[in-house]
């Protein structure tokens, strides 16, 4: 089996590698790829300080030239691609390809980024003189990404540190390297000058932790847990640089008395099964008010009876597996501790047999859970959802923001004034009405607030704030 190489300083190098396993069949090997070592981690942080001056400087058009032909030959391998990404992570193919074609459009939206830059000019307040504006790239930028999304996540923080004149050392997570893989190498093969882009795929302990230890890396985004969050953000304060952290969520779904019964269940089963529920938008607080509590509940069983579970390939599969045996250990503990509380399992959470060897677990809804539980406090990050009953929106949409996180938040309702009171009053940074939490637009800002987020918004132009450091100069005329 041949070795998938990490990239640094424009070569392919590395040869300790490991299996990249697909978690439908753990029989069935994506491929080997490479772990880089502490060493490589510096080599490749070295050659993006090393390459920073002249792409820094580069044309707009070349920068935009390199992106769009990644993001045409993005698109024109959507199939093969997300077929990688399904086999790799476990969602289904539908999903692999969605978030493939997700990953185009992303490179597509900042190639055109890269020629609308734009500055200020100013007058000052002091006579004869001007004031400009402008926006510079910040440095060497460092990647860390989750196993949750293989290629979006990878797609929005690469294009735009590209576009904005960064360069970039990328660790993405070890249980995916290939996506990752791959679009390295499709940058690699557009022109991406050496050094400009390095990919270093292995361990968060080694790779991650040199890159925290580096004083040659001005900006870390990162995308992960908590924990790991808290460890980014203390490096970088020690360092005196810049760091955006997207952590977990606990995402609440409401469902008020007037809601359409099939556009709250269906929005539901999404928001809480779908990908796994392996989503940080995902929800898995589903608070009902008390007129529809008995009919919503009937309604997500009969929904959750029809859903296949199964190799995500298979044509007709709705949800694949989990994407390893740590993570299904830690969705069916959940589970455990859900009935331990006191919750009732109303559907689902029992381990299941496939075909294949795989990570199965049937999707999992509690009822007569009530907030302050652990199952409806902690990140669980699997199909695993607990419906809490509320008497009415005004304590729907205190439960719904009783939460350290504050990622996304839903509601189903006809009523308008309870749809725009509550787009004012969650405490979130994506609100959704009539629509699951998950699954958002690549062109607008994505980010949250409390403890599933730090600093400024990703994706869209509100990526720039990120990307790009701001400079004022003064000009005596
Ligand atoms: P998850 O539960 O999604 O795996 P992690 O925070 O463990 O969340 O992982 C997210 C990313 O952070 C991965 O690429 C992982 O390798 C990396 N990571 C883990 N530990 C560290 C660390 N100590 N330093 C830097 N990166 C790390």
């Amino acid at each position: 089996m041949t070795l998938h190489q990490n990239l640094i300083a424009g070569e392919w190098v590395g040869g300790d590698g490991i299996a990249n396993i697909n978690p439908s069949n753990t029989n069935d090997v994506v491929g080997e790829y490479a772990r880089a070592t502490a060493d490589d981690a510096k080599a490749a942080i070295a050659a993006a300080k090393a390459a920073f001056p002249a792409w820094s400087r580069s044309g707009i058009l070349e920068r935009h030239a390199i992106l769009k032909k990644t993001a045409d030959e993005i698109m024109a391998r959507k199939d093969e691609l997300g077929r990688l990404l399904s086999r790799e992570e476990g969602k289904t193919l539908a999903e692999g390809i969605g978030e493939t074609v997700r990953a185009g459009q992303i490179f597509e939206f900042f190639a055109g980024e890269c020629l609308r830059l734009a500055g200020e000019v100013i007058p000052s307040v002091r006579p004869n003189i001007g004031v400009e504006i402008t926006r510079e790239p910040v440095g060497v930028v460092g990647i860390i990404t989750p196993w949750n999304f293989p290629i979006a996540i990878p797609a929005w923080k690469i294009a735009p540190a590209l576009a904005y004149g960064n360069t970039v050392v990328f660790k993405p997570a070890e249980l995916v390297p290939g996506c990752s893989w791959a679009i390295a190498d499709i940058l690699h093969r557009a022109g991406l000058p050496k050094g400009v882009l390095n990919l270093v795929m292995g361990k968060g302990s080694v790779v991650g932790q040199a890159m925290l230890e580096s004083p040659d890396i001005q900006a870390i985004t990162f995308t992960g847990s908590v924990g790991t969050g808290k460890r980014v953000a203390m490096a970088s304060v020690e360092h005196n640089r810049k760091f955006q952290l997207e952590m977990g969520g606990k995402n609440p779904f409401v469902v008020l008395d007037d809601a359409d019964l099939s556009v709250a269940v269906e929005a539901a089963v999404n928001s809480a099964f779908f990908s796994t529920g392996q989503r940080c938008t995902a929800s898995s607080r589903i608070i009902v008010t008390e007129g529809i509590h008995d009919k919503f509940v009937a309604a997500m069983g009969e929904r959750m009876h029809g859903l296949v579970v199964d190799d995500a390939l298979k044509p007709g599969t709705h949800i694949g597996p989990v994407v390893d045996q740590s993570q299904l250990n830690q969705d069916t503990d959940y589970i455990a501790i859900g009935k331990q509380e006191g919750a009732k399992l109303a559907f689902g959470g029992d381990l299941i047999k496939r075909d294949s060897p795989g990570f199965y677990l049937q999707p999992a809804l509690f009822t007569d859970a009530h907030n302050q539980m652990r199952i409806a406090r902690e990140e669980i990050f699997g199909p695993v959802a607990a419906v809490i009953r509320v008497k009415d929106y005004e304590e729907a949409l205190a439960v719904a923001n009783d939460t350290p996180f504050g990622l996304s938040s839903g509601i189903a309702t006809t009523s308008l004034k309870h749809a725009t009171h509550f787009k004012r009053n969650a405490e979130a940074g994506m609100v959704m009405v009539n629509l699951p939490t998950a699954g958002v637009d690549f062109h607008v800002p994505f980010g949250g607030r409390k403890g599933s987020s730090y600093g400024s918004r990703e994706q869209g132009k509100y990526a720039a704030e990120f990307y790009t450091t701001v400079k004022t100069a003064y000009t005596l005329a």
